[in-house]
């Protein structure tokens, strides 16, 4: 699973900077459009681990549309739909579109988190919530890693990184991927930027180590040792 990425569709400003904020803050990546056009085309070129629409968007678009179109698309990722009105017919509307749960404005941006938390669960996959490397340990939970008795403080972006090298230890990560995972969509990120945070999480891991926990495989990307 590895970090969340996350599809945005909020034509209120204020509301998607602040929901796009606070899920970065709680390790998400996140894409956020405001038409109903701009969402459905990333929707329909990146994958994501959750989408959150709003209903009521620019030129009388609708996020039920949207999501009508990327279910029929095959897109099987939860769908959260976010919508000003709480009339029981709406909520129906959703359901029977393919969204999977239903959030009516205003809402406490920490029940957005729970309802998210709650769909994660859902899928046939549970999450794995501590995952060790040797005396690396991270809980996926907290998001908290230790080196044997050692806590490690890692930066968002930092964390991030290990957290998806962790999830996918069993294959080798190209800078690349990791770009598309780690940092937003249209964020510029450079190859180059990769390897900064790469030097900067095996200074904070490795301490005396003599082989680090990232293994480096030449030309094709990294790897987290299983065991070292
Ligand atoms: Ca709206």
């Amino acid at each position: 699973m590895g970090v969340m990425k996350i599809l945005l569709v909020e034509d209120e400003l204020k509301l998607g900077k602040a929901i796009k904020a606070g899920l970065e803050q709680d390790s998400y990546a996140v894409d956020w459009l405001t038409t109903a056009d701009e969402g459905l085309a990333y929707a329909e070129t990146e994958v994501y681990d959750f989408i959150i629409l709003d209903r009521m968007l620019p030129d009388g678009k609708d996020g039920l549309d949207i999501c009508r179109t990327v279910r029929a698309q095959g897109v099987t990722c939860p769908i959260l739909m976010l919508t000003a009105r709480g009339e029981l017919s709406d909520r129906v509307d959703g359901l029977d579109s393919g969204a999977d749960d239903y959030l009516v404005k205003p809402f406490a941006f920490e029940e957005l988190l729970a309802r998210l938390r709650a769909l994660k669960r859902r899928p046939e996959a549970a999450v794995q919530q501590i995952l060790t490397f040797g005396d690396l340990r991270i809980d996926t939970t907290q998001k908290y890693v230790t080196v044997g008795q050692q806590d490690v403080q890692l930066s968002r972006k930092e964390y991030a990184l290990l957290e998806y090298l962790a999830h996918h230890s069993d294959q080798i990560c190209s800078k690349d991927q990791l770009i598309e995972h780690i940092w937003d969509f249209d964020a510029d990120i450079l190859p180059n930027t990769v390897e900064v945070f790469i030097r900067s999480l095996r200074k904070k891991l490795d301490g005396s180590r003599s082989e680090s926990y990232i293994e480096t495989v030449r030309g094709f990307g990294y790897r987290l040792r299983r065991s070292s």
